[in-house]
């Protein structure tokens, strides 16, 4: 079981680089990985580009993540069908996550066959009530959207990213209403707290994708959510 539940973990965070690092140029998507400094393809297994940058960091910490999550995945949900679920989230999040940091762009075509795949799963597999999947998904973007449109009246500049938005239509379908806002909440608290100390350590302003801390936010919620909520109504 272990040794299954690694090798599942494995592969989705190997796709997961692949699919991150490649979809947005759609060429050679099995080839080669993308450096995060220049772009270029670097093809060594030492992942070292010719610009002198060294990508193992980024793309072994994001493989880790990716066997991380399916492990807890597993604990959780053991051999019920959200397991399958939680694995297209994994692949996903941390696919979207990469692509985020490396092209500051969250792929359509992630989006789509992603929001397709689950929104059918979502037909069969529920946590609560059936419908609310859809209304996560429903509810979410448009909050997102209008929150969007609003922000960039006000501040005269993009708030959030429209990929962030159809980001968020997913993550509803997954995590339903109640979640779905906690996840933002646990999301919002640790990009903020990044974004400072990343300010106080480097002075120059400088772009932080926002994708990882969804993602971190995301699966709080999602295998922690409702425990963590009784916790705290219980507290009172
Ligand atoms: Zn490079």
């Amino acid at each position: 079981m272990f040794i299954s539940r690694m090798v599942i973990g494995i592969i989705i965070g190997i796709l997961s680089v692949f699919l991150g690092s490649n979809v947005v140029d759609r060429k050679e998507i099995f080839r080669g990985l993308k450096c995060y400094n220049c772009g270029d393809k670097v093809y060594n297994y030492y992942l070292k580009c010719e610009c002198g940058k060294d990508n193992k960091f980024l793309y072994l910490i994001s493989v880790l993540v990716a066997i991380l999550l399916v492990n807890i995945s597993y604990g959780l949900f053991g051999s019920t069908n959200e397991l399958n679920i939680g694995y297209l989230f994994i692949l996903l999040m941390v696919s979207v996550s990469v692509s985020d940091i490396l092209d500051k762009i969250v792929p359509d075509e992630l989006i789509i066959i992603f929001l397709t795949l689950i929104g059918f799963l979502r037909i069969f597999i529920t946590r609560e009530v059936w419908f609310d999947a859809y209304l996560g998904m429903l509810v979410a973007f448009t909050f997102f959207y209008v929150l969007s449109t609003v922000g960039e009246k006000l501040y005269k500049q993009e708030v959030l990213g429209g990929g962030d938005i159809k980001l968020y239509a997913i993550i509803g379908l997954v995590l339903g209403v109640k979640l779905t806002f906690l996840s933002v909440f646990f999301a919002s608290v640790f990009g903020l707290v990044f974004g400072l100390i990343a300010q106080k350590i480097n002075k120059e302003t400088l772009y932080i994708p926002f994708v990882p801390f969804i993602t971190v936010g995301a699966f709080i919620a999602y295998f922690y959510g409702d425990s963590l909520l009784e916790y705290y109504i219980n507290l009172f």
